[in-house]
């Protein structure tokens, strides 16, 4: 499979996770790896239990997550591209 990111600009990249969100394939440099919170309510003992755990989505959708649920998801800000692969894109 391939990335649905860069397949948009007309790249072939292999994929290497699928968005969480909309399940599009996404390759190392579209996927956005970012954390949720994951509320457990517990059977036995009462209250809830809050967990950690990851997730990965491609760009619109960890922006959207981020964006519009806060306080439950949290991506890493993306990486800047290296000064010679942006004069490359120009
Ligand atoms: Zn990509
Ligand atoms: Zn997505």
């Amino acid at each position: 499979m391939h990335c649905y990111n860069c397949a948009d600009r007309g790249d072939t990249v292999p994929a290497v996770a699928v968005c969480a969100s909309c399940g599009a394939a996404v390759c190392r440099s579209c996927a956005r790896i970012g954390s949720q919170t994951t509320r457990h309510y517990r059977l036995f003992v009462g209250g809830n239990l809050l967990t950690e755990t990851r997730t990965i989505a491609c760009p619109p959708c960890a922006d959207a997550l981020a964006t519009h649920h806060p306080g439950r998801f949290r991506f890493a800000t993306v990486v800047e591209q290296p000064a010679e692969q942006m004069l490359e894109t120009q």
